[in-house]
């Protein structure tokens, strides 16, 4: 089947009620990225994506984590997805993303991003988050305050990766990786 023919979100493997939440955006067909990554994230196969800002990635990742973490509920403290981001102004990007999409889903959502107070992002993992958006300093302040276990975790993103190289986050994220998200 080409491109063209493979051009709607139903051709993607998405559920019923997702596509619904897209028709609210106002997307009418999948870009690209989105076309190529979301079958095989619903299948829960890694992926490494390239595409310029503004093609859609956000989507391409959000999108089949929306869908895969709808059947089930997340216990406190332990998030089931966790999408790290070199930036706060990108981590409050993507985490308006998912809240536009995520309502009808009944999933969690928290921005752990420096600058803000701690109190409201430790209340947010106390009740259980199903996506957890952070830059990778909050992060691993959570973690050693003893915040985050990441027992249940399912999905990793890592947006943005090659600013993540540039901005020499690259050392905490293998740390994280080795220690906590064998
Ligand atoms: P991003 O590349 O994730 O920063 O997305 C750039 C913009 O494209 C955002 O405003 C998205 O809401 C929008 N967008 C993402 N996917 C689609 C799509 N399939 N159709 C139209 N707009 C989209």
């Amino acid at each position: 089947m080409s491109e063209d023919e493979l051009a709607s979100f139903k051709d993607l493997g998405l559920s019923k009620k997702l596509i619904s939440s897209i028709g609210k955006l106002h997307f009418k067909k999948p870009t690209p990225i989105q076309l190529k990554s979301i079958p095989i994230a619903l299948m829960g196969r890694d992926i490494l994506g390239c595409a310029q800002t503004g093609t859609g990635k956000t989507a391409a990742f959000a999108l089949p984590i929306i869908d895969i973490l709808s059947s089930q509920k997340s216990k406190a403290r332990m998030p089931r997805s966790l999408i790290l981001a070199p930036t706060r102004e990108l981590a409050e990007q993507v985490s308006i993303f998912f809240e536009n999409l995520s309502a009808p889903h009944k999933l969690s959502i928290a921005l752990l991003i420096g600058g803000t107070p701690f109190s409201e992002q430790d209340r947010k993992l106390n009740k259980g988050v199903d996506i957890l958006i952070a830059t990778p300093g909050r992060l691993i302040d959570h973690i050693n305050r003893g915040n985050i276990l990441f027992n249940s975790l399912k999905i990793l993103v890592i947006d943005e990766a090659d600013r993540m190289l540039d901005m020499g986050f690259i050392p905490d994220i293998e740390q994280l990786m080795k220690k906590y998200l064998k």
